[in-house]
C-alpha cells in the first residue's frame, strides 16, 4: 500500500475496494486466454466506473508496476503506453488523421 498521502487519498475512493483481487491480478497457476481475457474484462468494467481511474494509471506507471489491471489498462496495454509515451512527440503513433 503507498504511504504518501495523495497516494492514500485515491485508494480509498477506489470503486475496486471490497472486489476480489483476483480480477484484477492473474492468478498463480496458468491462466487460458480466454479466462485471462474474461477476467480483464470484468475488472475493466469495474475501472470504467472508477473516480480515480487517473490517478491509479499514473500511479501504475510512475511505479512500472508489472502485473495487473490498473486504471483500466493490464500490464501489456501499460507497457505499450508507457513505450508511446517514451517517444519523441515527432515520432508518436499518429491516431488522428492517418497521413501518417
Ligand atoms: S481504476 Fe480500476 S484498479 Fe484502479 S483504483 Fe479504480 S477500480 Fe481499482
Amino acid at each position: 500500500m503507498a504511504t504518501d498521502s495523495w497516494e492514500y487519498g485515491w485508494q480509498w475512493r477506489a470503486a475496486c475496494r471490497g472486489e476480489d483481487a483476483g480480477l484484477f491480478f492473474a492468478p498463480s497457476q496458468f491462466e487460458p486466454k480466454d479466462e485471462r481475457l474474461a477476467r480483464e474484462r470484468q475488472a475493466k468494467v469495474i475501472c470504467s466506473t472508477c473516480a480515480v481511474r487517473i490517478e491509479c494509471l499514473e500511479y501504475a506507471l510512475r511505479i512500472r508496476e508489472p502485473y495487473g489491471v490498473w486504471g483500466g489498462l493490464n500490464e501489456l496495454e501499460r507497457r505499450l503506453l508507457l513505450k508511446e509515451r517514451d517517444r519523441p512527440a515527432d515520432r508518436r503513433l499518429r491516431v488522428i488523421g492517418g497521413d501518417g
